[in-house]
């Protein structure tokens, strides 16, 4: 018979979703314990070293940081702003959107009259669009109370209805200049046709507002949680996979890991929906709700090359750049590749400290299909349980490898000589540390055409379990954080929760 422990919560899965329920909760005096399969805390919050060099896994820069802005003010709710080390990304220049062999790099400015006046050097012809821009973004941020702390639940339809497509046509028919106010669109794995706008709008306008890089990757974030969390008396518990549930009808009474069964009065869940539902007893599976879950289409994966680089030969950059192909490469995530050449790259940079000269590595990101490493699906590689994949899925990563490295030199013209090693990860990496099906970055795809069936609540069907993390409402450390805290006003009543966060961190 496995020990059995007991708790107020139990949160499964200690990803960014996890910690900020978890934390949120211990606040209000409740005993928690959150569970976490892997290594490491933190889900794509995790960092990695390779020659003592520290990459990010799945947070590059994350924006609304400032003490006065939404995440800033969320974060000190929490109370781990100020343990968090940041250094802001250059004020003209945060993102660079640049295309094929043109030289221009466009910018893409923090503040708002500032990305303004940092574009339309290039696009002298289109203030007024660009104006039209930065006014419709802020009013599609209006229409979703909780990002800017204010109370206010309810979702208008016609608003989450309306796609990037639709809506960037209403503002320019100038191609290149939609292509380069969308050129970030990584960060929502943007399909024009598909996303709606509130999704670019909710995501650009916080870095616009302001754009900060964690000095040392984004584990800082897990670490001030952590500590937080046990000044709560909270309990964390690692190599804590959750392998099954145990129903009493539609009420969970426990979960259970390799050697231990946890029992709580609620619990939380922080992990893909479609692993969770895969736990249910078979009454609980027939719901309806959980068919239409199944249902839902992933966003894709994505492919990384991290290059250590040797001493002193990168100058330190502090923008991040999107490199496209060609112009209608930037509107939309889907067939990224011709053949192992992808069609768009991210190149970014993670400082050591607030004033690094030179970079001491540079990482590279695409948009990969799961189909395009599922012949071998088979395999399993962490650092938990070491295996190989064998010299065909080398091959295929070299390949790919080479072909982003030849797109580097545009940017670095002798990248190949500088760089000490190369690392990669594949979808297989995001399935196996993260435990999704696919390796899905941001989990469910929202879709303009049906935008509430892209929307889960946080509360289930089953009693005293609920939901959060990017899967629920917005991916993203912003979109994250506050679908962690509308969990918890699910959990505790919205009224009163909220009141008390707003009161304590809400605008005036
Ligand atoms: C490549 C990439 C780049 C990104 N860049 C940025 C960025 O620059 N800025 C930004 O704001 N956002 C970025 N994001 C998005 C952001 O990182 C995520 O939206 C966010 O971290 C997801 O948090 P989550 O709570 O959903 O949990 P996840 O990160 O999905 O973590 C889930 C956790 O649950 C654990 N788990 C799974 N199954 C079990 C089980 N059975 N038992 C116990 N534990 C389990 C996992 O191990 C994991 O720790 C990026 C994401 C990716 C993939």
């Amino acid at each position: 018979m496995k020990p059995i422990k007991t708790y107020d919560v139990v949160v499964i899965g200690s990803g960014l979703g996890g910690l900020v329920t978890a934390l949120l909760l211990a606040q209000e005096g409740k005993s928690v314990c959150v569970l976490e399969k892997n290594n490491q805390y933190g889900g794509n919050l995790q960092t990695f070293v390779r020659d003592k060099t520290i990459f990010d896994t799945g947070v590059h820069y994350i924006g609304g940081l400032d003490k006065n802005e939404n995440l800033g003010r969320y974060f000190s709710y929490l109370n781990i702003l100020n343990d968090l080390e940041l250094t802001p990304l250059n004020k003209n220049q945060f993102d660079c959107i640049s295309f094929g062999s043109e030289k221009i790099l466009y910018p893409q400015a923090q503040g708002y009259a500032n990305f303004i006046d940092q574009l339309v050097v290039f696009f002298p012809e289109e203030k007024e669009a660009l104006q039209k821009y930065i006014d419709t973004i802020q009013w599609y941020c209006q229409q979703f109370p909780l990002y800017n702390l204010q109370q206010g639940f309810g979702y208008n339809e016609e608003v989450m209805q309306q796609s990037v497509e639709k809506v960037m046509n209403s503002i320019t028919t100038n191609k290149k200049l939609q292509a380069v106010l969308l050129g970030n669109g990584f960060l929502s794995a943007l399909n024009v046709t598909e996303t709606p706008f509130y999704v670019h709008a909710l995501t650009v306008n916080s870095y616009i507002q302001s754009a900060w890089r964690c000095v040392k990757g984004g584990s800082q974030i897990t670490k001030a949680f952590i500590k937080q969390l046990r000044h709560f008396n909270a309990d964390l518990f690692k190599h804590q996979k959750v392998e099954k549930l145990h129903f009493n009808g539609s009420t969970l009474e426990s979960c259970e890991t390799h050697n231990t069964i946890y029992k709580a009065n609620q619990f939380v869940s922080d992990i893909d929906v479609q692993q969770l539902f895969s736990m249910f007893s078979t009454e609980n599976k027939q719901k309806p709700y959980v068919k239409r879950i199944q249902q839902l289409q992933n966003t894709l994966s994505v492919f990384s090359v991290h290059l250590v680089l040797k001493p002193k030969t990168i100058d330190y950059f502090n923008h991040n750049i999107y490199h496209f192909e060609e112009v209608n490469d930037a509107f939309s995530c889907r067939n990224n590749w011709q053949a192992s050449r992808p069609k768009m790259m991210v190149i970014t940079t993670n400082p050591h400290t607030k004033n690094d000269v030179f970079a001491q590595s540079i990482s590279l990101m695409t948009y990969m299909d799961y189909e395009k490493v599922q012949q071998w699906q088979d395999t399993f590689n962490t650092v938990n349980y070491e295996s190989e994949r064998g010299n065909d899925y080398q091959f295929f990563k070299d390949e790919i490898v080479d072909n982003m490295l030849t797109i580097l030199t545009k940017y670095f013209p002798d990248i190949r000589s500088q760089i000490q090693s190369v690392h990669t990860s594949s979808p297989l990496s995001y399935r196996d540390y993260i435990g999704s099906t696919d390796g899905s970055m941001y989990g469910f795809e929202k879709s303009a055409q049906q935008p509430l069936k892209t929307l889960i609540s946080p509360k289930t069907k089953i009693d005293n379990l609920f939901l959060t993390g990017q899967n629920i409402r917005l991916h993203g450390i912003l979109g994250v954080t506050i679908t962690g805290f509308l969990t918890v006003g699910e959990m505790l009543g919205k009224e009163y929760f909220f009141d008390k966060v707003f009161k304590k961190v809400g605008y005036e």
